[in-house]
């Protein structure tokens, strides 16, 4: 099932008070049009009913999608500091819904599911492109570290977010989208090819450490590596 909550907030350009329906839980087997939504950003986008300010309301979601094995917790962007205590979160309601908790049809689904933790619209949608693309997503995390380390004006806590995968065979690239630090910063994008990420993925035992540090729980984001926990 696809689910809604009534949320109260005030328009942050306006003041007034404003009822968002919040979606609590998105089935994309049964709604495909909501994760078509989530990949052309108009999830959750209104506008306020007084000054016609536009408005997106931050995820705080579980996603499932059983024909593309996903199951995602989404929580705000700004909460990615939180991502151990809400990794342990998520990974209870895993195990209470698909896991040793459930039931034996629900085990079984859960067995085909990859579950994750993601902060943020570019970190759930992150996840739909590259699992649409055939991306292993913790490949695509060492293909950021990849960046990260051969390009000196790429920090190593930059937030990296996948926005789509173009192109085939030789001309095939990864576009990734540089986050800025301050939300109302200019946003800049990369373009990198995609052998980076083949040549990582030939290369199994050279980036077997850190495979293991990206995997250690659902949050598999290389920010786990610099941010908070
Ligand atoms: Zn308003």
């Amino acid at each position: 099932m696809s689910l809604y909550h009534p949320v109260n907030l005030n328009c942050p350009h306006c003041g007034k008070a404003l009822e968002f329906s919040a979606s609590v839980s998105v089935n994309a087997d049964r709604a495909p049009e909501l994760r078509e939504a989530i990949l052309d950003g108009s999830f959750q986008r209104e506008s306020c009913p007084h000054c016609g300010t536009g408005l997106r309301l931050d995820p705080q979601l579980n996603y499932l999608d059983v024909g593309r094995g996903q199951w995602i917790a989404a929580y705000p962007g700004a909460w990615v500091d939180r991502w151990a205590e809400l990794e342990a979160a998520a990974q209870q309601a895993f195990d209470k819904a698909f896991g040793a908790q459930a039931g034996t049809a629900a085990r079984e689904i859960g067995a085909e599911l990859k579950p994750r933790l993601v902060f943020g619209w570019g970190g759930l949608r992150e996840k739909l492109v590259a699992a649409d693309a055939g991306l292993d997503d913790t490949g695509l995390e060492l293909t950021k570290i990849a960046l990260m380390r051969g390009m000196d004006d790429l920090p190593p806590g930059q937030e990296l977010r996948l926005t789509q995968a173009t192109g085939e065979g030789d001309d095939a690239a990864l576009v990734l989208l540089l986050v800025p630090d301050d939300p109302d910063g200019e946003l800049e994008e990369l373009s990198v090819p995609r052998a980076i990420y083949d040549e990582i993925l030939a290369e199994p035992e050279d980036w077997q450490p850190l495979r293991e540090q990206i995997t250690a729980g659902l949050f598999v984001d290389v920010l786990r590596l610099t941010r908070g926990g």
